[in-house]
């Protein structure tokens, strides 16, 4: 099939890339020439493991190429992929603009009938302004499709590869064979619905994931007070095949580009239609309040914060990804410069994304993970990357000037923290936590 895929960003280009590894034809498309001469010189403009071998590969096979003639690009395909940017607005709604402005570039570039596949996430009823926006500048027959994605970042090219489902939105059954086709290879696991159950089902699905976070999450902070190991009440509750054990991994809450705003576009969905999603309201407080237990947990440990060299572990919102849209690491920071602290932070990828974003006097990005450490009062571990994970601990003891350590993502054993004398805090495990004041919960006492 010929395909073109508008938007190289991390879901764009995975697919693109991905449907070329495939035996498509594929074009990518972006507006931003530096990003298109990149990809054209054999550069990845973001870090997903794997991308950068499967870019090379189908390039040499003849299969993929980039541009930012969107016009020529939709000219010699069949099927067009809109996988641009969806971001949050300040009211918490999908900002449509990039999507509406695609709609009507493809529109007027079109040339023959196309099937227009929308695979950014967007609000319910959107696919059917895309459907008003072509017919309005377009003579051509066309059919407009939902086929939301679902991959995770950090694993992107096995999600796409080996996704758990498929979902095809159409209005027209006309478009619905050639989609099943193109992704049959994929899964058979394909549901075919219309437009707008399509764009419900991506909404729904993250908000149900965010819904399992906050909720480990508080059993977290209720395991703290009843002296519980919250990482032994999410497996025995995951071995349950009702409840299943994904996303019930307490810690500093989610981030990243998809849950913070999806959560929050459907909460704005739903009041569009008069309803209140409460649930969805809770979860969204109870994820922004996780946030700050690093922060208060520090305090309760600390005399005082300000003046303190505070070493931060990991900027990017998961590891294996350079995206901090949304990381917890913002507000975690800002919250300790805010106290007065001296921040020394480090991740492996994402630092320089991280620093475009915040710059302050006391804040100093360092260069290795040690450097990071060095001298410092206190370590917050905020991305769980496997060399934090496999640090010993007794050596990062000895780089310290006092060793206190929040573990924001449970990331540390027993086992690691013996023979050390670290005051060590983590989330939801009590017996685990070592000269923190809370360490014997108040039920018991
Ligand atoms: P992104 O911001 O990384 O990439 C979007 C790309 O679209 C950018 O490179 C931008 O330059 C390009 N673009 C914008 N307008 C354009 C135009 N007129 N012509 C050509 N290119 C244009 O976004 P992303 O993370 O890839 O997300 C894309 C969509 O997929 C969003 O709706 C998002 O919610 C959804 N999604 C994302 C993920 C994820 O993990 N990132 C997962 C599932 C779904």
């Amino acid at each position: 099939m010929k395909l073109a895929v508008i938007g190289t960003g991390y879901v764009g280009l995975v697919s693109g890339v991905c449907f070329a590894h495939l035996g498509n034809e594929v074009i990518c498309v972006d507006k931003i020439d530096h990003k298109i001469a990149m990809l054209e010189q054999g550069e990845v403009p973001i870090y997903e493991p794997g991308l950068k071998q499967l870019i090379t590969d189908n390039k040499r096979e003849g299969r993929l190429r980039f541009t930012t003639d969107l016009s020529g690009a939709v000219q010699q395909s069949n099927i067009i992929i809109i996988a641009v940017g969806t971001p949050s607005l300040p009211n918490g709604e999908a900002d449509l603009s990039y999507v509406n402005q695609v709609a009507e570039e493809i529109a007027l570039a079109m040339n023959g009938y196309k099937i227009i596949v929308t695979k950014s996430t967007v609000p319910v009823g959107t696919n059917e302004k895309v459907e008003a926006i072509i017919k309005q500048h377009s003579m051509h027959e066309f059919d407009v499709a939902s086929v939301p994605e679902f991959l995770r970042e950090g694993s992107a090219i096995h999600d796409t590869l080996n996704p758990d489902r498929i979902v095809i939105g159409v209005s027209n059954p006309r478009a619905q064979s050639p989609l099943i086709t193109m992704h049959h290879v994929l899964t058979n696991n394909i549901v075919v619905t219309d437009l707008r159950s399509a764009e419900m089902i991506k909404y729904a699905s993250n908000a149900f994931l965010a819904t399992k976070i906050s909720f480990i999450n508080e059993i977290s902070n209720i395991c703290e007070k009843v002296g519980a190991d919250v990482t032994k009440v999410a497996e025995g509750m995951g071995y349950d095949k009702r409840i299943g054990s994904s996303f019930l991994k307490a810690g500093i809450g989610y981030g990243g580009s998809c849950f913070p705003k999806d959560t929050q576009a459907l909460i704005q969905i739903a009041g569009h239609v008069d309803y209140e999603f409460k649930l969805l309201k809770s979860v969204v407080d109870v994820n922004r309040d996780q946030r700050y237990k690093v922060v208060s947990k520090l305090q309760s440990i600390m005399d005082s914060i300000s003046g303190k060299t505070i070493a931060i572990w990991g900027l990017a919102f998961k590891p294996e990804t350079d995206d901090v849209r949304d990381a917890p690491a913002f507000e975690i920071i800002q919250s300790l410069l805010d106290l007065g602290a001296r921040i020394k932070a480090y991740d492996p990828v994402a630092t320089a994304n991280f620093a475009k974003q915040l710059i302050h006097p006391n804040l100093q990005y360092c260069s290795t993970m040690e450097d990071a450490v060095h001298q410092s009062d206190a370590l917050c571990l905020l991305t769980e990357w496997r060399q934090f994970v496999e640090f010993s601990l007794i050596q990062l003891e000895s780089m310290m000037k006092q060793p206190i350590l929040i573990d924001g993502r449970n990331v540390f054993s027993e086992e690691q923290l013996a023979n050390t004398s670290f005051t060590y805090y983590s989330i939801g495990r009590p017996s685990l936590n070592q000269g923190v004041r809370e360490r014997y919960p108040a039920l018991l006492l």
